[in-house]
């Protein structure tokens, strides 16, 4: 069974599967634990081993959903951080609970969530989350964060910040609207609706979300992928002022402080390396964003070819990629 999306094939010292607290807690107390390192595996959507894992990984199987409160507008939502995401936004959409349409098919499970602020078509899961269950991974104490305490920016958390490798995720709160409309800011969902000659619901938001996400992005049960490797980069309004200058097609998006978005797969595109193979992995030929494992790769190999196209994009646009996958 694979337990990471990329499909690499790694061993690691001691493999535990937590599905309750006190699973996790008897783990803490080995004394073998607390010498060795850690890693919390969720869903292994957003990860890239380029090595076997010398320490514990903790696979994260915490299920369950629950309803916190719930008012004539609202209702919140416990799921447990080991639920698969989509099947969690599917229950919720059927519901007619908005505020998760948009990130329909985003592989992974619940936990991930928060962990890395996930985002697509303008809804980051920060603008629903309500609050955040960790347990400690020295102390074993529970711990509550509310949004605010969560520190989520883009593609990021305290928990893949300050916190990295300290706390594990048990259960995340979503707060969830029976009222909303649905945000369909990015074009491509206002154009995905009219060709299917739908009204803008809850429901059909997320069935253009899927159908989009379908027709770009590879499905990792069968090529190998952690969706898009690299984040958006933000540049100053002078650099974008010189891309423009140069590459007037260059799509880019006024953020903060006056800066501006790039799009990290246009660029890579731009530079021509959108379906590039070289032995049995590459990038992917409808998306430059991901890099594809077709079977067989290494790691080491993947993040090779990430470096050489980071290096790439700085000499030919002056412009550094960060990776948004773990690298291990
Ligand atoms: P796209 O439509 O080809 O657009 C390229 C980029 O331009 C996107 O990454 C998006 O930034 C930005 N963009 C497009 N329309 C925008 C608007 N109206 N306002 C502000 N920014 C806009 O993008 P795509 O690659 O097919 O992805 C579509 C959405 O799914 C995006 O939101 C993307 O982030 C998300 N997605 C995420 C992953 C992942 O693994 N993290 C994988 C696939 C897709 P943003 O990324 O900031 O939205």
């Amino acid at each position: 069974m694979h337990f990471n999306t990329f499909g690499i094939d790694v061993f690691s010292k001691f493999f535990v599967r937590i599905a309750n607290i006190d699973q996790l807690r008897e783990v803490i107390e080995n004394s073998a634990y607390q010498k060795e390192k850690k890693l919390v595996l969720g869903g292994g959507s957003n990860i890239l081993f380029t090595r076997d894992f010398e320490g514990f990984v903790l696979k994260n199987d915490i299920m369950g959903f629950d309803v916190v409160s719930e008012d004539e507008n609202n209702i919140v939502i416990k799921a447990g951080a080991g639920e698969n995401w989509h099947e969690f936004v599917k229950k919720n959409v059927s519901a007619g609970y908005g505020g998760l349409e948009n990130l329909s098919l985003i592989p992974g499970n619940v936990g991930a969530s928060p962990m890395q602020n996930i985002g697509a078509y303008g809804v980051e899961v920060k603008d629903v989350v309500e609050a955040v269950e960790c347990i400690d991974l020295k102390s074993g104490e529970i711990e509550i964060f509310n949004a605010s305490m969560c520190e989520f920016g883009y593609r990021s958390s305290v928990f893949k910040t300050k916190l990295a490798g300290q706390k594990f995720i048990h259960s995340v709160s979503f707060r969830l609207n029976k009222k909303s409309k649905p945000n369909t800011s990015y074009g491509a969902i206002e154009n995905e609706l009219e060709k299917l000659g739908l009204p803008a619901t809850i429901q059909n938001v997320s069935q253009a979300v899927i159908n989009i996400r379908r027709s770009k992005l590879p499905d990792p049960t069968e090529i190998g992928n952690a969706g898009s490797f690299f984040k958006n980069p933000e540049i100053s309004a002078e650099q974008a002022e010189k891309l423009k200058i140069n590459y007037p097609d260059c799509p880019l998006y006024p953020v903060e402080n006056g800066h501006f978005k790039a799009a990290a797969g246009w660029l890579i595109e731009k530079a021509g390396w959108k379906g590039k193979i070289i032995k049995n992995y590459g990038v992917h030929s409808k998306q430059a964003l991901v890099l594809v494992n077709y079977g067989g790769s290494k790691g080491s190999d993947i993040l090779d070819l990430a470096r050489e196209i980071q290096q790439n994009i700085l000499s030919r646009f002056g412009i550094h990629l960060e990776m948004e996958v773990n690298i291990l």
